[in-house]
């Protein structure tokens, strides 16, 4: 007998051993998928994957090796999670052994792991419980974990708290204070759920509901922002639940915020459990297994939560669909949405896509029937949509990118004793820094692509490979003093609104502000505290959000988009328009919204803002039926990166003379094309795009190609990857 493993190598294929030297045949025979088994690669000890105890091996048995030991007994990986990894490595043509890579959590991938089987928790003492929480006033978030566990029936385990947002010196306070006390609690130990009174839906509301739990398989929810969608999450998962069965709910990576986390605390208790990329990995392993045995009701994560076993699979939703954080952009290129849809269809249960401005993908399958749609296109409770418009920045004077009208806007709402958001798409100070003497420009070394301008702390930033150089204080090249910055980036925006509006915050909010662990929560306990204020910031504030005194959202520059390079360019643009948009005119605030623009008259935009998303989109879905883009056709692209600047071409023009012997029905091979920038972070890249009529045939082709891939040598550290169904073109 041969056991059939896996092994996390990006090399596309199965590892055969023979069993360990002291295990009898009987206790081999009985093995099952899924079982973990550690062997030597090469000089390394590495866990694999039992995928079968086969009979035949194509190489001989004198020249495989033994394993070293057999770890689990029985599967550690259930069935169906193993069915949904074949899958993807299947389809994105990926090494099985590097999906489970991706897919497991890394504790269950080390060789010399010691096994735990408990964690810390906590829990309210005698004292605690009899002690009023505003008692504690000078600690304030003392007094609010001591509160939270004072209402948990049960103890909590330290990882929930930790993600509540009360880091280490909080519990000690409460601990030395003797408040409350520490217990092990089980590996896999969840709350009981606890379940909130729900809202009354609205008509729309329960009709949407109402068509996810008639139980077919992929409902795509498009509800305008503020529409209510979260509640019919909520009600769907509650009903669910209330049969036994586990939720899960995929959120985009800046999705998961507080906020979100307490509107699903606030109906089912403490029982959610969170998997995001900051999670240690003895927190992911004990939400794994509280998962996979059952334990956990709820799970919520960004990507890679998709997956998370399911001992009892209820529903899947999948929140803020069309979020490019969904795809993988690097190693295992997958969509996580795309595999809720799969995933969902292989353990028969209902799956919900869920956004404002869905992907065009989605609104193709709606079309084609795959799936059907509920419609959200009123807002909840009183509060209104806002107003959009476009401000003519043509012969205006500008202050720092504002227009005058802008400005006066702004300060409008400011009297109104509201609050402003300032969406700008790039941070630092200024995206060019200039000589006005000889035009010289700052531009990285490694990359085709010019340093960003920061002056907080001062220096010159690429954002594309994260080189940083000092600030020059005169012309490298010809010494002048005349340097100019060119161009708005969120700090520039910041200083001059605090100068326009000394007497008013001004936030900015972008990733440098936000690299402490707590600052973004910080600012927003500030913002929701109601002040007038102004955030200044990124697309960090364009989703998920909830600020209720926002009456205006001013956008400086819309035209980027109008004219990018991809083809999703406009897509992206109208469901980034949309969604800034939505964060204002919450509650019952009328809110406004002013785009700035040289193209105010541009058709798309106009489209857009008469006529909305759902005619925008199914225009751009025409468009691309024309043009033979997906979702109309299917796509794949490699890209190819090298040391020298020519060998990528080569690679690919090697490659490409090889695939005129396959069978190119219905495919389309354009390249090699160079890379929108040819050269990133030293290395120098090209592209090959290959579009198909749809999805089975260029599975079929890629099965062949992906082989011809492998099979070509390529010079100067040259590295290929392969990306079904891209969605970023870079
Ligand atoms: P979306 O997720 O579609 O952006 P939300 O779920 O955030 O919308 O809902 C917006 C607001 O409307 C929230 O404050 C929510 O509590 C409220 N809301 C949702 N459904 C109802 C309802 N049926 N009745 C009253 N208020 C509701
Ligand atoms: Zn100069
Ligand atoms: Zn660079």
């Amino acid at each position: 007998m041969f056991l059939r493993v896996a092994l996390p190598t990006p090399l596309r294929r199965l590892f055969d051993y023979l069993p360990p030297l002291d295990e009898s045949a009987e206790s081999i025979s009985k093995l099952k998928a899924g079982c973990r088994i550690a062997v030597a690669f090469g000089p390394r000890p590495m866990v694999g994957i039992l995928i079968e105890v086969a009979h035949i091996s194509e190489i001989a048995k004198d020249k495989l090796r033994p394993a070293l030991n057999i770890l689990d007994r029985e599967p550690i990986i259930p069935v169906a999670s193993l069915d949904l990894f074949k899958w993807a490595a299947d389809y994105y043509h990926h090494s099985l052994g590097d999906v489970l890579q991706n897919a497991l959590p890394a504790w269950l991938r080390q060789v010399d792991r010691q096994d735990i089987d408990s964690q810390a928790g906590l829990q309210i003492t005698a004292t605690g419980r009899d002690t009023d929480p505003s008692s504690l006033k000078s600690a304030k978030k003392q007094a609010a974990l001591l509160s939270l566990l004072q209402h948990s029936d049960q103890p909590l385990t330290e990882t929930d708290i930790i993600q509540h947002g009360f880091a280490r010196n909080i519990i000690n306070g409460l601990l030395e204070k003797q408040l409350i006390q520490s217990v092990r609690l089980p590996l896999a130990y969840s709350h009981s759920v606890v379940f909130g009174e729900p809202l009354k839906l609205n008509q729309e509301q329960q009709l949407a509901l109402d068509t996810i739990s008639k139980g077919a398989h992929c409902t795509l929810l498009a509800g305008i922002t503020g529409s209510g969608k979260t509640e019919v999450y909520l009600q769907a998962i509650e009903s669910s639940i209330k049969q036994g069965k586990q939720a899960l709910v995929l959120v985009p990576e800046i999705g998961l915020t507080p906020q979100t986390l307490q509107r699903f605390e606030a109906r089912f208790g403490p029982c959610v459990k969170l998997i995001h990329s900051a999670c240690s990995d003895g927190e992911r392993l004990a939400t794994w297994l509280a998962a996979k045995d059952g334990a956990a009701s709820i799970i919520i994560g960004t990507r890679s939560a998709i997956f998370t076993p399911l001992a009892k699979p209820g529903i899947i939703i999948v929140d803020e669909e069309h979020d490019a954080s969904f795809k993988q952009q690097d190693g295992f290129r997958y969509s996580a949405r795309d595999l809720a849809v799969v995933r969902a269809a292989q353990e028969s249960i209902p799956v919900v896509l869920g956004s404002a401005t869905p992907s065009l993908e989605s609104l193709a399958n709606v079309k084609a029937g795959r799936y059907q749609i509920a419609k959200l296109n009123q807002r909840a409770g009183n509060a209104n949509p806002p107003v959009m418009r476009t401000i003519d920045l043509r012969h205006q004077k500008l202050n720092n990118g504002f227009s005058p009208e802008s400005l006066f806007a702004l300060r409008r709402c400011l009297d109104k004793g509201q609050q402003a958001l300032v969406f700008i798409n790039r941070r630092g100070y200024a995206p060019v820094l200039m000589c006005h003497d000889c035009g010289w420009y700052a531009q990285c070394q490694h990359c085709e692509a010019r340093m960003t301008t920061h002056l907080r702390p001062a220096h010159l930033h690429c954002h594309h490979c994260d080189n940083q150089q000092r600030l020059p204080n005169s012309c490298p090249s010809c010494r002048s003093r005349q340097m100019v910055l060119i161009g708005q980036g969120t700090e520039r925006s910041e200083e001059a609104l605090q100068a326009e509006f000394p007497h008013v915050d001004v936030l900015r909010i972008d990733r440098d502000t936000t690299s402490r662990k707590t600052a973004m929560s910080e600012m927003l306990d500030q913002i929701q505290q109601g002040k007038p204020c102004i955030m200044v910031g990124t697309q960090m504030l364009a989703k998920g959000h909830h600020f209720p005194k926002l009456g205006l959202v001013l956008i400086l520059d819309a035209d980027g988009g109008l004219f990018s390079a991809d083809f999703r360019g406009p897509e992206k643009m109208a469901q980034l328009l949309i969604q800034v948009a939505g964060r204002a005119g919450r509650e019952d605030l009328a809110g406004e919204v002013l785009i700035q623009s040289h193209q105010p008259d541009h058709p798309q935009l106009q489209l857009l803002l008469q006529r909305g998303y759902f005619h925008f989109a199914s225009e751009l879905l025409q468009l691309r039926q024309v043009q033979q883009l997906p979702p109309a056709t299917a796509m794949a692209m490699v890209r190819v990166s090298a040391n020298k600047q020519d060998s990528p071409e080569a690679f690919l023009e090697e490659v490409i003379l090889k695939a005129d012997q396959l069978n190119q029905t219905g495919i389309k091979l354009m390249g090699p094309l160079p890379a929108p920038m040819p050269k990133r972070a030293g290395k120098f890249r090209a592209q090959l795009h290959i579009q198909a009529n749809n999805k089975s045939i260029l599975k079929n082709f890629l099965n062949v190609f992906v082989g011809l891939l492998e099979t070509t040598k390529g010079k100067d550290q040259l590295h290929w990857s392969l990306d079904v169904d891209p969605i970023d073109m870079f």
